[in-house]
């Protein structure tokens, strides 16, 4: 809000009373706080297009924005309400607003793509080896100290033995999840969450039937231990080929479990 702007307090004084304004003033008055609202939803959607609020986190409260913006609730109820109709936050059971995570029908209509032909895991994976090593490269060179935290973070999940092996998945899941978003590109945060259940269900694939034992669990988190490594010395060249023989690691098995059926078999379940 710019510093010569009169708190929004004053400017619902009621037409009439001893300042002597006119009473035309109430006009100005709507279009000013219709401006604030515009004003708050532009760096909601900033924040969100800049990936500083990525996709399925939660904004903070009402009062709590309001405070942090320093204008009044009422505005910053309708800036959500606007975004809400542009379909990039939604409501969260139980009260609060948080971005949109997924693109429902663009990824329901995936999943069915999976389970009517299951070679489709594969372009996935494919698609995947490719855009990730762009996401890598960019991680190396834009990572946060707090995002380096976070892939960190993934990592010890990782290597924690006492880990449930259920957790292997979404573990994976995340630390990949963890360098899109030190990618700090909104659009690829984006992409990853449209594909949601799908890219679940390819890492399931991936750790429960493909690689499944005890030694492939070994070689993925030395795999990603070097990923994140290279990240983290800020190496982009060296996290972008790690991360390219991670997944062509991934790939390298897919043919011949397809011929024998198990993927069709996988992909039908759930
Ligand atoms: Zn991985």
């Amino acid at each position: 809000m710019p510093a010569d702007k009169k708190p929004e307090s004053e400017s619902i004084r009621p037409p009439g009373d001893k300042t002597g304004m006119p009473p035309t003033s109430a006009r100005f008055q709507t279009v000013e706080r219709q401006k604030l609202s515009d004003q708050v939803a532009q760096e909601l959607l900033r924040l969100i297009a800049k990936g500083e609020l990525a996709p399925g986190d939660r904004l903070p409260g009402e009062r709590q924005l309001a405070a942090l913006m320093k204008v009044s609730r009422v505005s910053v109820r309708a800036a959500l309400q606007q975004l809400k109709a542009q379909g990039i936050v939604d409501a969260v059971q139980g009260g609060g607003t948080r971005v949109v995570a997924n693109a429902e029908e663009v990824n329901a209509g995936l999943v069915q793509l999976v389970r009517a032909d299951a070679s489709n895991l594969h372009d996935l994976a494919e698609i995947r080896a490719n855009i990730e090593v762009w996401a890598a490269r960019r991680a190396a060179l834009l990572a946060t100290p707090s995002q380096l935290e976070e892939i960190e973070a993934a990592l010890a999940a990782m290597r924690d033995p006492h880990r449930p092996t259920r957790f292997k998945a979404e573990d994976d899941l995340r630390f990949h999840m963890a360098i899109g978003k030190a990618s700090g590109s909104a659009v690829y945060m984006h992409l990853l969450m449209v594909l949601g259940d799908v890219l679940e269900r390819s890492f399931a694939y991936h750790r429960y039937s493909l690689y499944a034992s005890e030694h492939d669990d070994h070689r993925f988190l030395e795999q990603h231990r070097r990923i994140a490594e290279a990240i983290k010395m800020q190496d982009p060249d060296a996290a972008a080929e790690r991360m390219r023989e991670h997944l062509a690691a991934v790939l390298s098995k897919y043919s011949d479990e397809t011929a024998n059926g198990l993927t069709v078999k996988l992909a039908a379940q759930r």
